[in-house]
């Protein structure tokens, strides 16, 4: 291992953004390390997409300070080391005319300088990446006739396809029936695991997220807790902030 491989991923530090007169975010600092697979949850409106914004570069902070693989995100260049599915799942029209291979390989370019070629060592990284995430067997089909569950696999796969350090998803699962959700939180905990993927996703489905990521990040404009769940259900100050039945249901992760 070098010295580059040795400190958090990522680490935020007294973090604070106003939208105007609105306060989204205040005082948050925590670090991630390689190997985290985190669950960021929150009620709606507690600032869990604008922190992700942040973290990708995609807005600067207000105040605080945010390193991201030791740099600071807005000039991060190394962009292939981090793979991001945004909130919204698109919606394929039944007839968009592109296969499942053919999407994936569109995670290809963000590596790519000009010309953006396919290349021949490309189509072992997209058969990879489609064999991980389990929809090598339909590579040939055409998106748009994909369960919403298939679909998701197909964007991480294209998500995956360069092998990123860090894989950021907003709130994947919306769309997602439970059995389906439930595969895809564990789809990402076999990459987290046989990858070393680092995983930071936000979700709502608190009482689930427990069977599979190693962290749970409670943000409510402030860090409610961070840490890991053994030490979330241990924690006397979440029995009191969540009250006791809450506290229960979340770590015996029931269904
Ligand atoms: P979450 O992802 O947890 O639902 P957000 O980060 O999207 O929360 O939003 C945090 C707060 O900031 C909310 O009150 C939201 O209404 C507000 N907000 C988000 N985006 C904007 C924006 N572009 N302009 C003004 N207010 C915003």
């Amino acid at each position: 291992m070098n010295a580059s491989n040795t400190g958090p991923i990522l680490s935020v530090a007294n973090l604070c953004f106003r939208y105007g007169p609105l306060e989204a975010l205040c005082e948050v600092s925590f670090t991630v390390e390689k190997g985290d697979y985190i669950g960021l949850v929150g009620p709606n409106g507690s600032g869990k997409t604008t922190v992700i914004k942040i973290i990708l570069g995609l807005m600067p902070p207000g105040n605080g300070t945010v390193s991201l693989f030791g740099t600071d995100p807005s000039a991060f260049e190394e962009r292939h080391k981090i793979g991001y599915l945004p909130q919204k799942l698109t919606n394929f029209n039944p007839y968009f005319p592109a296969t499942v291979k053919e999407i994936v390989s569109l995670g290809l370019f963000s590596k790519k300088k000009f010309p953006k070629r396919i290349l021949k060592g490309d189509a072992e990284l997209v058969d990879e990446a489609m064999t991980l995430t389990g929809v090598i067997d339909i590579k040939d089909a055409l998106i748009g006739e994909l369960s919403g569950g298939q679909q998701q696999r197909v964007l991480v796969a294209r998500a995956i396809v360069n092998k990123p350090e860090l894989l950021i998803l907003d709130e994947p699962t919306t769309a997602l029936d439970p059995e389906a959700r439930e595969n895809f939180f564990q789809l990402l905990r076999e990459l987290n695991l046989s990858k070393n993927v680092t995983i930071i996703l936000v979700t709502h489905d608190m009482a689930s997220i427990g069977k599979y990521a190693s962290k749970l990040l409670y943000l409510d404009k402030k860090i409610i807790f961070y840490g890991s769940f053994e030490n979330f259900c241990l924690s006397e100050n979440m029995a009191h902030y969540f009250g006791e039945f809450a506290q229960h249901l979340i770590c015996h992760r029931h269904d």
